[in-house]
């Protein structure tokens, strides 16, 4: 079995402010080590399912957060920005056979995370088909693209609860709930044996989950931040200014999708 994992840090336990997330800052450290640890707990439960080839995608800020000694054997790790439009996905194809989310988190327009956003703080909001998109479900639908199940998520409760939403049979290891500007946290020992237990079951049962059927037709809106922006993207091919801080782009096109969103965002 040929595991694929994803992982980000703003629904890892703990992080509640920027600060914890961002390279070079002070607190980034204590919260890197704790990416890594809920990343590893989630290759030990693929490993304990039989997963044979495990490839996990350093997927936040810089893309180059995991320490290289952190994961388990056998993991190969991607790090780094790749330049392709499937980004926190980079790496995944046909040849997998599920995948998994770790650290995932709120999306924009949520307030259920003091960190909530949807790839980049510039929107305030995404939707595709007009409902709001967060990165949980824009990577979901992307592994969906390539054949690939989406069976385990863990992050906040909000991704989490989209998540099973998403699909009945995911897997789930909520670690922490927001509100405000404030995070309450699972103790991270509770959180490893959630992470690793959950993720061993769902990559174990990973050939009862089907990939999800993507849609024929995607019509994506990006609202943004600053109405300057928006003016300036919708001269992208194809988008069109909606109103003053919102494009819209349609395609049939799931790959259309993605770029869009490298570029937009
Ligand atoms: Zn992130």
């Amino acid at each position: 079995m040929k595991a694929f994992i994803s992982v980000d840090m703003e629904g890892v336990v703990g992080t509640t402010t920027w600060s914890e997330c961002e390279k070079g800052d002070k607190p980034y450290e204590e919260f890197r080590r704790r990416m890594a640890r809920e990343a590893a707990e989630a290759c030990r439960g693929a490993l304990e399912a039989g997963a044979k080839d495990i490839l996990v995608r350093d997927a936040h800020d810089s893309d180059a957060n995991l320490p290289i000694d952190a994961l388990p054997a056998p993991t190969r790790l991607l790090r780094g920005k790749t330049g392709h439009p499937f980004q926190m996905m980079s790496g995944i194809d046909e040849t997998f056979d599920a995948a998994a989310f770790v650290g995932y988190h709120a999306r924009a327009g949520s307030d259920a995370n003091p960190l909530a956003h949807t790839m980049s703080l510039r929107t305030r909001l995404i939707e595709l088909n007009g409902e709001p998109l967060s990165e949980f479900r824009l990577n979901a639908l992307t592994a969906a693209s390539v054949g690939v199940p989406a069976v385990f998520t863990s992050g906040d409760e909000f991704v989490c609860e989209e998540a099973r939403a998403f699909d009945p049979k995911m897997r789930v290891a909520p670690v922490k709930r927001g509100f405000g500007a404030a995070t309450l946290n699972l103790h991270p020992d509770e959180a490893d044996a959630l992470i690793r237990e959950q993720a061993r079951e769902a990559f174990r049962n990973a050939g009862d989950v089907a990939p999800a059927t993507l849609p024929d037709e995607f019509e994506i809106k990006f609202r943004f931040v600053d109405k300057r922006r928006a003016y300036r993207y919708s001269f992208y091919p194809g988008a069109k200014l909606e109103d003053a801080e919102t494009v819209a782009f349609a395609t049939d096109d799931w790959f259309d999708v993605v770029r869009i969103v490298m570029f937009l965002t």
